[in-house]
Parts: C-alpha cells; structure tokens; sequence
C-alpha cells in the first residue's frame, strides 16, 4: 500500500454531485472527470482513501440548516459512480472502526460539516498519520465540508493539499477567499493532474 498520500473524499453523494440530487450544486458535473481519475487512481495505486458521507435520519433534525438530503438507505446517500467503492468500510455514526489495519476504502459517516465531530474521526486520522503521509481532500462542498476538513486537518498538524480542480462550492463567487483561507492555514493548492503525475 502507497502511504505517501491518503485521499481524502468528502461528501461526494448522489444528493450533492448528481445533477437529479436533492441538494445538487450547481456546475457540479464538471469535477465529475476528475473525481473519476483521482478514484482510479488511488485504486491503481493501493492510495487508501478516507471518503466521508453526510448521514441523516428523517426522524432526526438535520443540525444544519438545509433541507433533506443523504438519508440513510436511500440512493441519495450513496457515491455515484465517479467515486464508488465497492466493499468499502463503513464507520457509522457515533461508532468506532471496526477494524485495526489501514483498509483501502473507508465510508465515515457523519452528521455536521466538520468530519472531525464523529467522536472517532480524530483516532481515524491519527492511524493513517503513521507514515506522515500528505492527506489530499477533494469533494464538496468548498465551502462548507471540506472547508471543515481543511482547517481540521491543518489545525492538527497534518500535511493537506486541496485539488483545486476536484472540488467545488456552493458559493461559487467565494471560492477564491475559500482557497485563500485554506493556504493561510498551511494546506497547499494542487490540480488533479499533479497529483496523478504520482
Ligand atoms: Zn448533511
């Protein structure tokens, strides 16, 4: 397994990147090339990639304020197939992994924008730091999930680049003062085919 980088794919769900999706952003479908070749990559390449899905039950409040979106055991909550992986590792809400090594997919489910309030993402991490890989975090949205993945991830130390070709907001117009703050953080800025050079 390439422990040099651990992908890091947030939120790409059907509800978020399919343009029929409850809650789809819009221009979305234009990452769509490029969240496909980042996923073939990391599967060509043995990358072990921690993807996060947003989780919610129609019975429970939504702790964010949008409208119903990525219910569980519906297609919305599932990747497309730009970003599937069969057989991947799911880390449910609240719960801890349920297993010791390093898989090469893992599902983490969560509730709020920020990965890192699943009371075990941060040990999840910590696992995969081993080898002090550069965590390289793709997906939606730019201004909201993975803004929180961002910040978390530089706040505990950790080297992380954003492939500013694989992501998007929800805010377009922002983008430029989103990417801005994630530098200002310590991540650095890279393109899918940097990344895909090795
Ligand atoms: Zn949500």
């Amino acid at each position: 397994m390439n422990h040099r980088f651990v992908f890091v794919d947030i939120d790409t769900q059907r509800d978020f990147i399919d343009p029929t999706g409850s809650l789809a952003i819009a221009g979305v479908e234009e990452i769509h090339p490029n969240l496909r070749r980042l996923t073939q990559f990391a599967r060509e390449h043995g990358i072990p990639v921690i993807a996060t899905s947003c989780a919610h039950q129609l019975d429970e409040e939504d702790p964010e304020p949008f409208p119903p979106h990525c219910l569980l055991g519906t297609p919305g909550h599932d990747r497309p197939e730009v970003t599937a992986w069969p057989g991947s590792q799911i880390v449910p809400l609240g719960k801890p992994p349920a297993f010791k090594n390093v898989p090469p997919h893992v599902t983490l489910h969560k509730k709020h924008y920020d990965l890192f309030t699943h009371p075990f993402a941060s040990d999840l991490f910590h696992r995969y730091a081993a080898s002090d890989p550069i965590f390289v975090v793709y997906g939606v949205a730019t201004d909201y999930c993975v803004k929180a993945a961002v910040l978390g991830l530089c706040q505990r130390g950790y080297r992380c680049q954003v492939v500013v070709d694989a992501v998007r907001g929800i805010h377009q117009e922002n983008e430029t003062a989103v990417l801005q703050e994630f530098v200002d953080h310590g991540a650095t800025l890279t393109l899918t085919d940097k990344v895909c050079q090795g």
